[in-house]
């Protein structure tokens, strides 16, 4: 017996058709509002995620998944951004550029309700605006996005982290205020504040998170361009009616964002309970060898996000499912283009085997979920109608050839 690795999983039946859905939604979605799909290796150089990601954080330290062939270090993609701008510059794209990206990555974490190893990301990236209105644009984006496929009780949390310049500054500030609080920092924010000071915010434990309280943040210590930037982003938000919370301690875990960062936060995850993440990005495009390029974008977890949702999404394909059971070898060509009349419809359809009885193809419709049994025979030929059974309510009706089109259209199986 094999078994899959841990962490991954295996997907089909209703989990998969609700991911499914969500793709499919988002494709639509973000395709009307200028977004086009991009699709990049699961694989890069590990050069890339090195250089994007940082070598200070907990992805690139411990979570990457490296091997390597023919003397070459190779990495499994663990998020998004840094491929799709590589693909950019590589492919010598024109600015300002929106891509969508519906994908797998790949970390080493624990696994844990809603995190695997493999799991799937929704994205989006807007390439070479700076102005704080396209921060906006794609926090908008997110929140329409979820409320389209129904998810509810989400919460939007905001801050700005500055730019290089302020945070200069602000971190000596904050190191001299924590070095009278050194004893009660845990030793893992000891190590990140000399190496990522910023991501010492995010520490799990309380006592540190008391002293953090209590810290100077670098929301209050902008430079004037950041803190007009961050003033104008909250007005949009405001003017396209998003609620949303600034949240100080806000920092977000990887290197390379600047100014705007925010979260889309669901109460009843616990404490893995991120939706959306990102933020703006201005100085990757360069750090990866690219012109200077501001950027923002956020990712999406469907998977966790579906934790949080009913069984039936709004955007699920309501589509019904029939069984066509023909009563005779003789119907064949008559039940084949029948199907193709269905299916033409966007409904489901499979085919009985018209050479065996009635009950028989019946019960196999009963196994294959069909919401509706056709059945065509002699009397039907003659006559020219379909029998319809309703699966669920064991009813029969006869529906005329010739109103069968409007039939489909109408159809509902419940
Ligand atoms: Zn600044
Ligand atoms: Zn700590």
């Amino acid at each position: 017996m094999y078994q899959k690795p841990k962490g991954t999983r295996d997907l089909f039946d209703k989990e998969l058709r609700r991911l499914q859905a969500m793709n499919a939604a988002a494709r639509d979605f973000f395709t009307r509002n200028g977004y086009e799909e991009i699709r990049t290796p699961s694989f890069e150089f590990a050069a890339l995620f090195d250089r994007s990601i940082g070598t200070t954080t907990d992805i690139v330290e411990h979570e990457i998944y490296r091997f390597e062939v023919n003397k070459k270090t190779y990495a499994l993609r663990p998020e998004g951004t840094a491929s799709v701008l590589r693909a950019f510059i590589e492919n010598k794209l024109t600015l300002p550029a929106r891509f969508l990206y519906i994908c797998s990555m790949y970390r080493r974490e624990r696994p844990q309700k809603g995190r695997y190893r493999e799991f799937q990301q929704i994205g989006i990236e807007l390439l070479g605006e700076n102005k704080p209105f396209f921060d906006a644009e794609i926090i908008d984006q997110g929140k329409r996005y979820l409320v389209l496929i129904g998810a509810k009780d989400f919460t939007i949390e905001l801050n700005s982290i500055g730019c290089p310049d302020c945070r200069g500054k602000y971190r000596e500030k904050l190191g001299s205020f924590l070095q009278n609080h050194m004893t009660d920092l845990c030793s893992d924010c000891k190590r990140r504040f000399e190496r990522n000071f910023l991501r010492i915010f995010d520490c799990k434990k309380e006592t540190c998170q008391r002293v953090y309280d209590e810290a100077p943040k670098i929301t209050d210590n902008l430079c004037h361009e950041c803190a007009e930037h961050y003033h104008k982003v909250k007005e949009y938000l405001n003017q396209f009616g998003i609620d949303y919370a600034e949240n100080k301690k806000l920092v977000r875990g990887l290197d390379y964002y600047t100014r705007t960062v925010f979260e889309f936060k669901h109460g009843g995850l616990g404490a893995q309970d991120t939706i959306i993440a990102g933020g703006r990005y201005d100085l990757l495009m360069r750090e990866l060898g690219g012109q200077d390029t501001p950027c923002t974008g956020w990712a999406m977890g469907p998977e966790r996000l579906l934790l949080t949702m009913s069984e039936d999404l709004p955007v699920l394909d309501q589509k019904e499912t029939f069984y066509i059971a023909g009563m005779g070898e003789r119907y064949i060509t008559k039940i084949v283009r029948l199907r193709d009349q269905i299916q033409g419809k966007g409904h489901r359809c499979l085919l009985g085997d018209p050479g065996e009885p009635i009950k028989i193809q019946v019960k196999r419709a009963n196994k294959c979920n069909a919401t509706y049994t056709v059945i065509y025979g002699e009397d039907e030929e003659k006559n020219g109608y379909y029998t319809v059974k309703n699966m669920q309510l064991g009813e029969q009706q006869k529906v005329l050839i010739q109103e069968f089109d409007a039939f489909l259209a109408n159809v509902r199986g419940k």
